[in-house]
């Protein structure tokens, strides 16, 4: 038998508490444990929440963290992921997959024997079930590498615990989505530092998923427009023209702060919503202008549409409410 304090492991830390309980358990057998965190741009909607997080919970374990980054690779598993989205445009069986490959990088970087995930059977109806589970390590060529000691008794004995680097007989059978073992285990460690379990992934929001399948619909879901998606009202108008208006002053300031080479619309000598058109077909404006007019007092104005050289101007009549829901994406 190896002798456990040689003994390297990796933890998928996500800030939640079933990872850090999971850290926890195998931390307490005398494993050398480093926490691995993957961000990617959906992970919270308050921004660095859950990096933040995963560094206050590796803190509490008393190891050290690495956190690596995913975009544009993120990007292409949601427009076309292998296992499909879930609820919303969430591709959990993909994200598991990446996310265990980085992490095996990274093990192997590092000489660990193998990972810990804190995953609990039954828990996610996508990503958390046997077969799932299966697909996922074989993907992620990480077969028999992954431990999960909160629902190990429930698996097939994985190669540490084979090994008897683990000892199995230390591990638990927590199984389903009540999280009263999880929060009894964390009052009996004295454990604190965890973020909300459900974690904050924005492609299970329904409101933003609407927003990424039409914009994966007609090409423009990229890194560029991200930023833009994650705010303000967003309209298809009926030339396929893209328009999105701040919901707010800071949203406003925002559109026309990043706009680069997209073109602006804004209410010229009133107060009003200001946006900028992710895409541009060039024969809209009044509809465009009627909707800058609905959030503003007035009924009708004049509205300026700005380019990066060229402007213009126009009046328009605010639409009415039945077809500002109808052009709503
Ligand atoms: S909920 Fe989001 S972060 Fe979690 S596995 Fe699914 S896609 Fe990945």
């Amino acid at each position: 038998m190896l002798r456990k304090e040689s003994v390297k492991a990796v933890l998928l830390l996500s800030g939640g508490l079933d990872s850090l309980l999971a850290g926890k358990l195998i931390k307490d057998q005398g494993i050398d444990i480093y926490a691995f965190n993957m961000v990617t741009p959906f992970c919270s909607t308050k921004k660095d929440c859950l990096e933040h997080q995963a560094v206050l919970s590796a803190k509490e374990l008393g190891i050290p963290i690495k956190i690596i980054s995913v975009k544009e690779e993120y990007i292409e598993i949601i427009k076309n992921p292998k296992y499909g989205w879930g609820s919303g445009v969430n591709p959990c069986i993909d994200c598991r997959i990446l996310l265990l490959k980085k992490a095996k990088k990274f093990m192997e970087s590092i000489g660990a024997k193998f990972l810990i995930t804190g995953e609990v059977l039954g828990q996610r109806p996508k990503s958390q079930h046997l077969k799932a589970l299966k697909v996922i390590e074989k993907e992620a060529e990480v077969e028999g590498l992954v431990l999960r000691p909160l629902s190990a008794k429930f698996l097939p004995p994985s190669i540490p615990e084979k090994e008897g680097i683990v000892d199995r007989g230390k591990l638990l059978d927590i199984k389903g989505r009540s999280r009263k073992k999880q929060f009894e285990l964390a009052y009996r460690f004295g454990l604190k530092n965890y973020g909300c379990p459900a974690g904050g992934c924005l492609l299970t929001d329904p409101e933003f998923s609407k927003k990424v399948k039409d914009a994966i619909k007609h090409d423009e879901f990229n890194l560029e427009n991200l930023p833009f998606l994650l705010i303000g009202r967003h309209f298809r108008l009926p030339d396929g023209s893209h328009l999105v208006v701040g919901r707010n002053e800071r949203e406003c300031e925002f559109l026309i702060k990043r706009s680069n080479s997209k073109k602006k619309i804004l209410p010229v000598g009133f107060k009003g919503a200001s946006g900028i058109f992710i895409k541009d077909c060039s024969s809209c404006y009044e509809i465009a202008g009627g909707i800058i007019l609905r959030y503003s007092k007035k009924d009708v104005g004049e509205i300026e549409i700005k380019g990066e050289r060229e402007s213009s101007r126009i009046f328009a009549r605010r639409i009415p409410r039945e077809k500002i829901e109808e052009l709503k994406i």
